[in-house]
C-alpha cells in the first residue's frame, strides 16, 4: 500500500454521477467505528472559499495575510492563498497531522498514482476504468461482471457489491490497517491483500526516494587535463591570469590609433606576427600590419581587416588606405581578460568536465586538477537461460544483452565497471555475489529476477540481506524495480527485459550516479516536440516510447515512435534517438500534440 510518512492512502475512481461523495459519507463512519483515524483530501476544481465574507478571518485575509490561521477550542484551520501554482499532491498530503491518522482517503486527483477502488453503477453507461488505470486495486459495482469479461473487466481484481458498504469497509480495513479488524482471520486476509496492494510509485516519487537515499562520494584524485573528460571537479578553479593575456587582433589586418579613424591613409611602420609585439606606441597617422592573435600596440586598439585595405608606395615608403566611413574605433580586437580575468572564479567544485571545460582549464595554464574519484559499479546478470555471447547458443537460451548495454551506459557516465558476469538462478550463488559486490563497489546493479516468478531469487536474497524495497513503478516499460542498500551500498535490481533495463537505468540509476559523482543538481535534458503520429499511452502511468526526433521542413521539432514497442525489442532502443515521456495524465496522444522527449546519447 502506498503510504505518505507511513500513512496509507486510498482513493475512489468513478465517473461523475456515481455517487462517490455519498458513498464516502456512508463508509467513513464504518471505518471510524473500527477505530481508524481518518483524513480526507479532496480536490476542488473551482475557486472555492471556506471563509465567509464579513467574518473577522475573512477581513484580515482580504487585508493581505496570505496565510490565515484560525483556531478555537473545537477546530482550527489554515486558509492559505495559492498564488502561483496549485500545491502538489505530495505537499498537500504533507499538511496532515500524520501522527494522528491511520489513513487518508482521497477524492479527486485522478491523474496521481495511488491505490484506488473503482466504483461503477449499472444505471450509468460508462466504460470500466481499471483496464486503463493500474492503480485500481478493487472494484465495487452493481453490474453482473460475469458478462463483462469481453469488455475488459478483470476478474482477478477483488470485487464487491457497490451497495454492500460493510464489505467495502472491511476490505479497506484489511488492506490498510489489518490490526483494526475484529474478525478472527484478519491476519490471513491481510496477507492476501498485501499482494493486492503493491507499492505503486510514480516515476518522480521513485527518483526522489532514490536521490534521498544516495550521497555524493567525497574521495578525490588528481588527473592531468588530457584525462579529465567526464570527471567532476573536486576543487574550485580560479583564474590566475587574464585570458587573453593582452588585447590582441581578431583579424589579419592593420592596427591604428582609435582617434585616427577618420584619416584616409596611414604610414606603415611595422609588422607584428603572432607571438610578437610592437615595441613602442603609434604616432598620429601610423599603422602596423598585424596578424590574428598578435598583441595590438598599446595605443592602437582599432584593427581594419586586410580585405578592406589598399597599399601603395611613395618615395620608398609604404602606405595603407581604408574606406574611413567603414572604420569604427576599437573594432576587431579581443580585449585582455575578456574571456577570463585574473581572480575570476571559473569553475566550482561539482562542475562536470566536458570538452569546453578541458579547453578552458588548459587556457589558464593549469595542467592537472582534483576530481572526484570514479564511481565503482558492480554489475551482473541473472537467469539460467542467460548465456555469455562467446558460447554456442544452447536450446531455450538467450544471449546476455543487458550486461553489455549497462556497460555502455556506465562507460558514458565515466564509471569504473566491476563485471561479475552471469549468475545462475541459485539462492546461494546470488547471495554470495551480492554481498561480495556490496563490499568492493559503490553501487550494485543486477538485471532480471525481480518479478514474482518462481526463479526470481534476487527478491528472496535481498529480502534477507538488505534493506530493499520492491517497487512497482507506474511506468512502461520498466517495472518492477528493486532499490535499497546492502550495508551502505546502494543496490538496484533492474527488470530483466532489455528495454526495461535501459529505460529504468536512464530514469532511476543515472540520476543516482550523477549525485554520487558529486553533481547534485544534475537534470536530464528534456525537450518538447510535436507528435507526428498518435502515440499509445495509458491513464495513470508514465509511458516511455522509443522515439525518433528531428526538425521538420518548418524547423519544428517533431517526434515519431520507432514502431513496435515490446520491452524485449532492444532494436527499438538502437533505432531511437530519444525516449518520448508521456505523462500519466494522458490516456493517449493525438498527432499534432506536444510531448516531452528525453534525448539519448547526449
Ligand atoms: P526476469 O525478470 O528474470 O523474469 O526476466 C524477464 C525477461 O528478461 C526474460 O524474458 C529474460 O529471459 C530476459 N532477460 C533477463 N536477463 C537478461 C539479460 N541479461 N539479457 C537479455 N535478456 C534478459
Ligand atoms: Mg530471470
Amino acid at each position: 500500500m502506498k503510504t505518505i510518512r507511513n500513512t496509507p492512502i486510498l482513493g475512489f475512481a468513478a465517473f461523475s454521477g456515481t455517487g462517490k461523495t455519498t458513498l464516502l459519507e456512508q463508509i467513513i463512519p464504518k471505518l471510524t467505528q473500527a477505530g481508524l483515524k481518518l483524513g480526507v483530501l479532496k480536490h476542488a476544481h473551482h475557486n472555492f472559499d471556506i471563509d465567509q465574507q464579513g467574518k473577522d478571518s475573512y477581513r484580515l485575509r482580504k487585508a493581505g495575510a496570505t496565510q490565515m490561521y484560525i483556531s478555537s477550542r473545537y477546530r482550527h484551520a489554515m486558509i492559505s492563498e495559492t498564488p502561483n501554482e496549485e500545491a502538489t499532491f505530495e505537499e498537500l498530503l504533507e499538511q496532515f497531522d500524520h501522527k494522528n491518522l491511520d489513513m487518508i482517503l482521497i477524492e479527486g486527483f485522478k491523474s496521481q498514482s495511488f491505490p484506488k477502488i473503482e466504483l461503477r453503477r449499472q444505471a450509468l453507461d460508462n466504460p470500466w476504468m481499471h483496464p486503463n488505470d493500474d492503480n485500481i486495486i478493487a472494484v465495487a459495482t452493481d453490474i453482473d461482471t460475469e458478462k463483462e469479461l469481453s469488455k475488459g473487466f478483470n476478474a482477478a481484481l477483488p470485487q464487491f457489491d457497490i451497495n454492500d458498504l460493510d464489505a467495502i469497509a472491511s476490505f479497506i480495513i484489511q488492506t490498510v490497517a489489518p490490526s483494526k479488524q475484529s474478525n478472527a482471520d484478519a491476519s490471513a486476509a491481510a496477507q492476501c491483500c498485501d499482494t493486492l496492494s503493491p507499492a505503486f510509485l510514480s516515476v518522480e516519487q521513485g527518483i526522489e526516494r532514490i536521490l534521498n537515499a544516495v550521497s555524493p562520494l567525497t574521495q578525490s584524485t588528481t588527473v592531468t587535463i588530457d584525462h579529465a573528460l567526464h570527471h567532476v571537479l573536486a576543487q574550485d578553479i580560479v583564474s590566475s591570469i587574464n585570458v587573453p593575456q593582452h588585447t590582441n587582433s581578431a583579424m589579419d589586418g592593420y592596427a591604428i590609433r582609435d582617434q585616427d579613424v577618420a584619416l584616409e591613409s596611414f604610414k606603415l611602420v611595422g609588422e607584428v606576427m603572432a607571438g610578437q609585439s610592437y615595441p613602442s606606441e603609434l604616432n598620429a597617422g601610423e599603422a602596423v600590419k598585424i596578424m590574428t592573435g598578435a598583441p595590438v600596440p598599446s595605443n592602437g586598439t582599432t584593427v581594419i581587416m586586410r580585405e578592406q585595405s589598399d597599399t601603395f608606395e611613395k618615395d620608398g615608403q609604404h602606405f595603407v588606405t581604408f574606406n574611413s566611413a567603414l572604420v569604427k574605433a576599437g573594432q576587431n580586437v579581443r580585449l585582455a581578460g575578456e574571456d577570463l580575468t585574473i581572480g575570476q572564479a571559473v569553475f566550482s567544485q561539482g562542475q562536470k568536465i566536458g570538452a569546453a571545460e578541458m579547453g578552458m582549464i588548459a587556457s589558464l595554464g593549469i595542467n592537472e586538477c582534483a576530481v572526484i574519484r570514479k564511481l565503482k559499479v558492480a554489475i551482473f546478470s541473472t537467469g539460467d537461460e542467460v548465456q555469455h555471447p562467446s558460447q554456442p547458443q544452447q536450446q531455450n537460451c538467450i544471449y546476455d544483452s543487458n550486461r553489455y548495454a549497462l556497460m555502455g551506459l556506465l562507460s558514458q557516465l565515466n564509471c569504473e565497471i566491476i563485471d561479475l558476469g552471469i549468475l545462475e538462478d541459485d539462492h546461494l550463488a546470488i547471495e554470495h555475489a551480492v554481498s561480495k559486490a556490496a563490499v568492493s563497489a559503490d553501487m550494485v546493479l543486477t538485471t532480471g529476477g525481480v518479478s514474482v516468478g518462481d526463479a526470481d531469487y534476487i527478491k528472496d536474497v535481498l529480502e534477507q540481506n538488505g534493506n530493499i524495497d520492491f517497487w512497482r513503478i507506474n511506468m512502461r516499460p520498466g517495472r518492477p524495480l528493486a532499490f535499497g542498500t546492502i550495508g551502505d551500498t546502494p543496490f538496484f535490481g533492474l527488470p530483466g527485459n532489455p528495454v526495461a533495463t535501459m529505460v529504468s537505468f536512464i530514469n532511476f540509476v543515472r540520476p543516482a550516479i550523477h549525485k554520487m559523482q558529486g553533481e547534485s543538481n544534475w537534470q536530464p535534458t528534456k525537450l518538447r516536440a510535436i507528435a507526428s503520429e498518435a502515440l499509445r499511452s495509458r491513464h495513470g502511468r508514465t509511458e516511455f516510447t522509443r522515439g525518433i526526433y528531428q526538425l521538420n521542413e518548418f524547423g519544428q521539432l517533431v517526434v515519431s515512435s520507432t514502431g513496435k514497442q515490446g520491452s524485449g525489442i532492444l532494436r527499438s532502443m538502437s533505432e531511437a534517438n530519444c525516449l518520448i515521456e508521456i505523462d500519466p495524465l494522458y490516456a493517449k496522444v493525438e498527432p499534432g500534440e506536444l510531448v516531452t522527449i528525453i534525448p539519448l546519447n547526449i
